[in-house]
Protein backbone atom coordinates (compact mmCIF):
# COMPACT_ATOMS: atom_id res chain seq x y z
CA UNK A 1 0.00 0.00 0.00
CA UNK A 2 1.00 3.52 -0.87
CA UNK A 3 3.02 5.37 1.65
CA UNK A 4 1.40 8.79 0.84
CA UNK A 5 -1.62 11.04 0.63
CA UNK A 6 -2.70 13.62 -1.25
CA UNK A 7 -1.75 16.28 0.27
CA UNK A 8 1.94 14.94 0.25
CA UNK A 9 1.48 14.42 -3.36
CA UNK A 10 0.02 17.85 -3.84
CA UNK A 11 3.41 19.17 -1.93
CA UNK A 12 5.59 17.44 -4.40
CA UNK A 13 3.84 19.04 -7.42
CA UNK A 14 3.91 22.41 -6.29
CA UNK A 15 8.05 22.30 -7.02
CA UNK A 16 8.37 24.46 -9.82
CA UNK A 17 10.33 22.12 -12.64
CA UNK A 18 9.42 19.07 -10.55
CA UNK A 19 7.50 16.32 -12.86
CA UNK A 20 6.22 14.35 -10.15
CA UNK A 21 4.15 10.51 -10.91
CA UNK A 22 2.27 8.59 -8.97
CA UNK A 23 2.07 4.94 -8.89
CA UNK A 24 4.55 4.65 -11.78
CA UNK A 25 5.64 0.98 -12.82
CA UNK A 26 9.72 0.57 -11.99
CA UNK A 27 10.00 -1.82 -14.89
CA UNK A 28 10.61 0.73 -17.57
CA UNK A 29 13.15 2.52 -15.58
CA UNK A 30 15.71 -0.28 -15.13
CA UNK A 31 17.33 -1.96 -17.85
CA UNK A 32 15.90 -5.50 -16.33
CA UNK A 33 12.59 -4.93 -16.85
CA UNK A 34 11.05 -5.90 -13.73
CA UNK A 35 10.27 -4.35 -10.69
CA UNK A 36 6.59 -3.01 -9.57
CA UNK A 37 5.33 0.19 -8.67
CA UNK A 38 7.17 2.94 -6.65
CA UNK A 39 4.91 5.03 -4.46
CA UNK A 40 5.69 8.56 -5.86
CA UNK A 41 8.40 9.28 -8.83
CA UNK A 42 9.57 12.97 -9.39
CA UNK A 43 12.22 14.22 -12.26
CA UNK A 44 13.95 17.47 -11.50
CA UNK A 45 14.76 19.45 -14.27
CA UNK A 46 17.16 21.44 -12.33
CA UNK A 47 19.19 21.51 -9.27
CA UNK A 48 16.34 24.09 -7.27
CA UNK A 49 13.59 21.75 -7.72
CA UNK A 50 15.89 18.93 -6.48
CA UNK A 51 16.67 21.00 -3.36
CA UNK A 52 13.32 21.76 -2.87
CA UNK A 53 11.63 18.17 -3.50
CA UNK A 54 14.45 17.14 -0.43
CA UNK A 55 13.05 19.90 1.77
CA UNK A 56 9.19 18.14 1.10
CA UNK A 57 10.91 14.86 2.12
CA UNK A 58 12.37 16.16 5.20
CA UNK A 59 8.69 18.04 6.07
CA UNK A 60 7.11 14.45 5.93
CA UNK A 61 5.61 13.46 8.80
CA UNK A 62 7.45 10.18 9.03
CA UNK A 63 10.52 9.18 7.43
CA UNK A 64 10.20 9.00 3.73
CA UNK A 65 12.17 6.44 2.10
CA UNK A 66 14.03 7.73 -0.86
CA UNK A 67 16.17 6.47 -3.34
CA UNK A 68 18.03 8.23 -6.35
CA UNK A 69 17.61 6.70 -9.70
CA UNK A 70 20.18 7.24 -12.81
CA UNK A 71 19.44 4.87 -16.04
CA UNK A 72 18.50 1.43 -13.68
CA UNK A 73 21.09 -0.76 -15.02
CA UNK A 74 22.36 -1.88 -11.93
CA UNK A 75 19.45 -1.45 -9.68
CA UNK A 76 16.91 -4.62 -9.05
CA UNK A 77 13.81 -3.54 -7.28
CA UNK A 78 11.60 -6.03 -5.66
CA UNK A 79 7.88 -7.07 -7.43
CA UNK A 80 5.87 -5.34 -4.89
CA UNK A 81 8.31 -2.43 -6.50
CA UNK A 82 9.15 0.64 -3.79
CA UNK A 83 7.23 2.34 -0.90
CA UNK A 84 8.08 5.55 -1.11
CA UNK A 85 9.97 8.81 -3.31
CA UNK A 86 12.40 7.31 -6.35
CA UNK A 87 14.11 10.83 -7.80
CA UNK A 88 15.39 10.07 -11.35
CA UNK A 89 17.85 12.47 -12.70
CA UNK A 90 17.04 12.23 -16.63
CA UNK A 91 16.77 15.13 -16.92
CA UNK A 92 19.92 16.78 -15.15
CA UNK A 93 22.06 16.21 -18.01
CA UNK A 94 23.32 19.22 -18.58
CA UNK A 95 27.18 19.58 -19.84
CA UNK A 96 29.98 22.20 -21.24
CA UNK A 97 33.56 21.57 -22.48
CA UNK A 98 36.55 23.93 -21.71
CA UNK A 99 39.56 22.78 -23.18
CA UNK A 100 40.45 19.12 -21.77
CA UNK A 101 38.01 19.74 -19.39
CA UNK A 102 34.42 18.35 -19.29
CA UNK A 103 31.85 19.29 -16.74
CA UNK A 104 28.54 17.16 -17.31
CA UNK A 105 25.47 16.49 -14.89
CA UNK A 106 24.67 13.66 -12.85
CA UNK A 107 21.99 11.88 -15.44
CA UNK A 108 23.55 11.99 -18.73
CA UNK A 109 24.44 8.67 -20.15
CA UNK A 110 27.84 7.91 -20.46
CA UNK A 111 27.61 6.69 -24.18
CA UNK A 112 26.50 10.63 -24.74
CA UNK A 113 29.43 12.32 -22.50
CA UNK A 114 32.02 9.76 -24.30
CA UNK A 115 30.54 10.79 -27.46
CA UNK A 116 31.00 14.75 -26.28
CA UNK A 117 34.56 13.32 -25.72
CA UNK A 118 34.84 12.22 -28.96
CA UNK A 119 33.89 15.00 -30.86
CA UNK A 120 36.01 17.52 -28.92
CA UNK A 121 38.80 15.51 -29.69
CA UNK A 122 39.32 13.96 -26.38
CA UNK A 123 40.14 10.74 -25.00
CA UNK A 124 40.05 8.36 -21.52
CA UNK A 125 36.05 8.17 -21.83
CA UNK A 126 36.19 5.71 -24.30
CA UNK A 127 35.89 2.61 -21.93
CA UNK A 128 32.38 4.13 -20.84
CA UNK A 129 30.52 4.15 -23.74
CA UNK A 130 29.08 1.32 -23.91
CA UNK A 131 27.85 1.13 -20.39
CA UNK A 132 24.43 1.66 -20.13
CA UNK A 133 24.37 4.04 -17.07
CA UNK A 134 24.20 7.63 -16.01
CA UNK A 135 27.23 9.75 -15.04
CA UNK A 136 25.76 9.70 -11.27
CA UNK A 137 25.33 5.46 -11.19
CA UNK A 138 29.06 5.28 -12.82
CA UNK A 139 30.30 7.50 -10.17
CA UNK A 140 28.10 5.81 -7.59
CA UNK A 141 30.23 2.36 -8.29
CA UNK A 142 33.35 3.40 -10.06
CA UNK A 143 32.28 2.13 -13.27
CA UNK A 144 34.99 0.66 -15.17
CA UNK A 145 36.06 -1.50 -18.25
CA UNK A 146 38.65 -2.34 -20.86
CA UNK A 147 41.26 -1.70 -17.73
CA UNK A 148 39.85 1.88 -16.86
CA UNK A 149 37.52 3.05 -14.41
CA UNK A 150 35.68 6.47 -13.56
CA UNK A 151 38.54 7.65 -10.93
CA UNK A 152 41.24 7.86 -13.55
CA UNK A 153 39.27 10.01 -15.54
CA UNK A 154 37.00 11.96 -12.69
CA UNK A 155 38.95 15.23 -11.06
CA UNK A 156 36.08 17.21 -9.17
CA UNK A 157 32.23 16.44 -8.44
CA UNK A 158 29.66 18.34 -6.65
CA UNK A 159 27.79 16.74 -3.99
CA UNK A 160 24.39 17.18 -2.41
CA UNK A 161 23.49 15.87 1.05
CA UNK A 162 20.08 15.34 2.19
CA UNK A 163 19.37 18.84 2.86
CA UNK A 164 20.34 20.18 -0.16
CA UNK A 165 23.34 21.22 0.53
CA UNK A 166 26.18 20.99 -2.33
CA UNK A 167 29.67 20.46 -1.62
CA UNK A 168 32.78 20.13 -3.74
CA UNK A 169 34.60 16.85 -3.47
CA UNK A 170 38.47 15.95 -5.13
CA UNK A 171 39.05 12.41 -6.17
CA UNK A 172 40.85 11.93 -3.61
CA UNK A 173 38.02 12.38 -1.00
CA UNK A 174 35.43 10.38 -3.06
CA UNK A 175 37.41 7.33 -1.77
CA UNK A 176 37.37 5.05 -5.05
CA UNK A 177 38.47 1.36 -5.44
CA UNK A 178 36.72 -1.53 -7.19
CA UNK A 179 33.10 -0.67 -8.08
CA UNK A 180 33.34 1.14 -4.90
CA UNK A 181 33.08 4.93 -3.62
CA UNK A 182 31.89 7.27 -0.75
CA UNK A 183 28.59 7.87 -2.29
CA UNK A 184 27.67 4.37 -1.37
CA UNK A 185 28.76 4.52 2.24
CA UNK A 186 27.00 8.37 2.76
CA UNK A 187 23.46 9.44 1.86
CA UNK A 188 24.81 11.91 -0.68
CA UNK A 189 24.20 12.55 -4.13
CA UNK A 190 26.37 12.83 -7.20
CA UNK A 191 24.95 16.10 -9.29
CA UNK A 192 27.75 17.25 -11.32
CA UNK A 193 31.06 15.96 -12.13
CA UNK A 194 34.39 17.09 -13.82
CA UNK A 195 36.93 15.36 -15.67
CA UNK A 196 39.88 15.56 -17.28
CA UNK A 197 40.72 14.67 -20.89
CA UNK A 198 43.58 14.16 -23.26
CA UNK A 199 44.18 15.65 -26.20
CA UNK A 200 42.88 12.83 -29.25
CA UNK A 201 42.05 12.66 -32.78
CA UNK A 202 38.28 12.30 -32.74
CA UNK A 203 38.63 9.39 -35.69
CA UNK A 204 41.26 7.71 -33.14
CA UNK A 205 38.55 7.85 -29.96
CA UNK A 206 35.59 6.96 -32.05
CA UNK A 207 37.86 4.22 -33.83
CA UNK A 208 38.86 2.68 -30.29
CA UNK A 209 34.82 3.27 -28.87
CA UNK A 210 33.70 1.00 -32.06
CA UNK A 211 36.24 -1.56 -31.20
CA UNK A 212 35.42 -2.02 -27.67
CA UNK A 213 31.45 -1.62 -28.41
CA UNK A 214 32.24 -4.45 -31.03
CA UNK A 215 33.80 -6.90 -28.69
CA UNK A 216 30.81 -6.45 -26.11
CA UNK A 217 28.40 -7.02 -28.73
CA UNK A 218 29.95 -10.45 -29.93
CA UNK A 219 30.89 -11.59 -26.46
CA UNK A 220 27.46 -10.53 -23.97
CA UNK A 221 23.93 -10.96 -24.45
CA UNK A 222 23.01 -8.03 -25.16
CA UNK A 223 19.81 -8.97 -27.20
CA UNK A 224 18.38 -9.33 -23.68
CA UNK A 225 17.31 -7.34 -20.91
CA UNK A 226 19.75 -7.52 -17.51
CA UNK A 227 22.25 -5.21 -15.16
CA UNK A 228 25.14 -6.58 -17.00
CA UNK A 229 27.82 -8.48 -14.59
CA UNK A 230 25.69 -9.69 -12.23
CA UNK A 231 28.53 -10.43 -9.52
CA UNK A 232 31.58 -8.47 -8.60
CA UNK A 233 35.27 -9.93 -9.95
CA UNK A 234 36.41 -12.51 -7.17
CA UNK A 235 40.09 -11.58 -6.09
CA UNK A 236 42.21 -13.44 -9.18
CA UNK A 237 39.26 -14.83 -11.22
CA UNK A 238 36.00 -14.24 -12.97
CA UNK A 239 32.55 -14.57 -11.89
CA UNK A 240 31.71 -16.26 -15.45
CA UNK A 241 34.38 -18.49 -15.42
CA UNK A 242 33.77 -19.99 -12.23
CA UNK A 243 29.93 -20.31 -12.64
CA UNK A 244 30.69 -21.69 -16.47
CA UNK A 245 33.03 -24.29 -14.57
CA UNK A 246 30.12 -24.90 -11.89
CA UNK A 247 28.37 -26.22 -15.06
CA UNK A 248 25.59 -23.30 -14.58
CA UNK A 249 25.13 -21.78 -17.91
CA UNK A 250 21.59 -22.14 -19.48
CA UNK A 251 20.36 -22.72 -15.51
CA UNK A 252 16.64 -21.19 -15.41
CA UNK A 253 14.04 -19.64 -12.95
CA UNK A 254 10.94 -18.73 -14.53
CA UNK A 255 11.83 -16.34 -16.91
CA UNK A 256 15.44 -15.58 -15.50
CA UNK A 257 18.51 -17.25 -17.05
CA UNK A 258 22.38 -18.04 -16.56
CA UNK A 259 23.24 -16.15 -20.05
CA UNK A 260 24.93 -19.18 -22.65
CA UNK A 261 26.47 -16.46 -24.52
CA UNK A 262 28.17 -15.02 -21.24
CA UNK A 263 28.07 -16.95 -18.00
CA UNK A 264 28.55 -13.46 -16.20
CA UNK A 265 25.28 -12.28 -16.86
CA UNK A 266 21.80 -13.31 -16.05
CA UNK A 267 19.18 -12.40 -18.49
CA UNK A 268 15.37 -11.61 -18.73
CA UNK A 269 14.47 -14.51 -21.14
CA UNK A 270 10.97 -12.99 -21.11
CA UNK A 271 8.62 -12.69 -18.40
CA UNK A 272 11.15 -12.98 -15.74
CA UNK A 273 10.39 -11.14 -12.31
CA UNK A 274 12.69 -9.92 -9.96
CA UNK A 275 12.27 -12.71 -7.54
CA UNK A 276 13.17 -15.31 -10.18
CA UNK A 277 16.49 -13.53 -10.56
CA UNK A 278 16.49 -13.13 -7.14
CA UNK A 279 16.16 -17.11 -6.48
CA UNK A 280 18.64 -17.84 -9.44
CA UNK A 281 21.13 -14.88 -8.08
CA UNK A 282 21.04 -17.14 -4.80
CA UNK A 283 21.54 -21.15 -6.55
CA UNK A 284 24.40 -19.68 -8.52
CA UNK A 285 26.10 -18.49 -5.30
CA UNK A 286 25.21 -21.63 -3.54
CA UNK A 287 26.55 -23.84 -6.37
CA UNK A 288 29.90 -21.70 -7.53
CA UNK A 289 30.84 -22.10 -3.02
CA UNK A 290 30.24 -25.53 -2.90
CA UNK A 291 32.59 -26.01 -6.30
CA UNK A 292 35.03 -23.43 -5.86
CA UNK A 293 34.70 -22.70 -2.08
CA UNK A 294 34.53 -18.55 -3.38
CA UNK A 295 31.72 -16.53 -2.25
CA UNK A 296 30.04 -14.37 -4.88
CA UNK A 297 29.02 -10.92 -4.41
CA UNK A 298 26.45 -9.31 -6.11
CA UNK A 299 27.05 -6.11 -8.42
CA UNK A 300 23.66 -4.65 -8.53
CA UNK A 301 21.93 -3.66 -5.87
CA UNK A 302 18.28 -5.56 -5.10
CA UNK A 303 15.90 -3.08 -3.53
CA UNK A 304 12.22 -3.48 -1.75
CA UNK A 305 11.10 -6.02 -0.16
CA UNK A 306 11.52 -9.96 -1.44
CA UNK A 307 10.13 -12.00 1.56
C1 LIG B 1 24.45 -4.55 -20.64
C2 LIG B 1 25.14 -3.92 -19.47
C3 LIG B 1 26.52 -3.78 -19.48
C4 LIG B 1 27.17 -3.19 -18.37
N1 LIG B 1 28.52 -3.05 -18.42
C5 LIG B 1 29.17 -2.48 -17.38
C6 LIG B 1 30.60 -2.31 -17.41
O1 LIG B 1 31.28 -2.66 -18.37
N2 LIG B 1 31.19 -1.75 -16.33
C7 LIG B 1 30.48 -1.33 -15.25
O2 LIG B 1 31.10 -0.80 -14.30
N3 LIG B 1 29.14 -1.47 -15.19
C8 LIG B 1 28.47 -2.03 -16.23
N4 LIG B 1 27.11 -2.17 -16.18
C9 LIG B 1 26.36 -1.77 -14.97
C10 LIG B 1 25.82 -0.32 -15.00
O3 LIG B 1 25.58 0.12 -16.31
C11 LIG B 1 26.75 0.65 -14.30
O4 LIG B 1 26.91 0.26 -12.96
C12 LIG B 1 26.21 2.09 -14.31
O5 LIG B 1 27.23 2.93 -13.86
C13 LIG B 1 24.98 2.28 -13.42
O6 LIG B 1 24.45 3.56 -13.68
P1 LIG B 1 22.87 3.83 -13.59
O7 LIG B 1 22.64 5.25 -13.90
O8 LIG B 1 22.13 2.87 -14.44
O9 LIG B 1 22.63 3.53 -12.06
P2 LIG B 1 21.26 3.04 -11.38
O10 LIG B 1 21.06 1.60 -11.70
O11 LIG B 1 20.17 3.97 -11.72
O12 LIG B 1 21.62 3.17 -9.84
C14 LIG B 1 22.61 2.34 -9.27
C15 LIG B 1 22.98 2.92 -7.90
O13 LIG B 1 23.57 4.22 -8.09
C16 LIG B 1 22.87 5.16 -7.29
N5 LIG B 1 22.87 6.45 -8.02
C17 LIG B 1 22.42 6.70 -9.28
N6 LIG B 1 22.59 8.01 -9.57
C18 LIG B 1 23.15 8.58 -8.49
C19 LIG B 1 23.55 9.91 -8.17
N7 LIG B 1 23.41 10.92 -9.03
N8 LIG B 1 24.10 10.14 -6.95
C20 LIG B 1 24.25 9.13 -6.05
N9 LIG B 1 23.87 7.87 -6.29
C21 LIG B 1 23.34 7.59 -7.50
C22 LIG B 1 21.46 4.61 -7.15
O14 LIG B 1 20.80 5.14 -6.00
C23 LIG B 1 21.76 3.14 -7.00
O15 LIG B 1 22.12 2.86 -5.66
C24 LIG B 1 26.42 -2.75 -17.25
C25 LIG B 1 25.03 -2.88 -17.26
C26 LIG B 1 24.39 -3.45 -18.35
C27 LIG B 1 22.88 -3.57 -18.35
Amino acid sequence: MSVLNKKIINKFEQVSGLEVKTAISLKKYTTFKVGGPADLFVVPHHRAALQEALAAVKDHPSPLPHLILGRGSNIIFSDKGFRGLIIHTGQLDHYQVRGQTITAGAGISLSRLADIAAENNLGGLEFASGIPGSLGGAVYMNAGAYGREIKDVLIRASIMNSSGEMKKYSSQELAFSYRHSLLQEKNIMLIEAEFCLESRPASAVKSRMKKINRQRKKKQPLEYPSAGSIFKRPENDYAGRLIEEAGLKGTRIGGAEVAVKHAGFIINRGGATAADIKKLVHIVQQEVYEKSGIKLETEPEFVGDFG
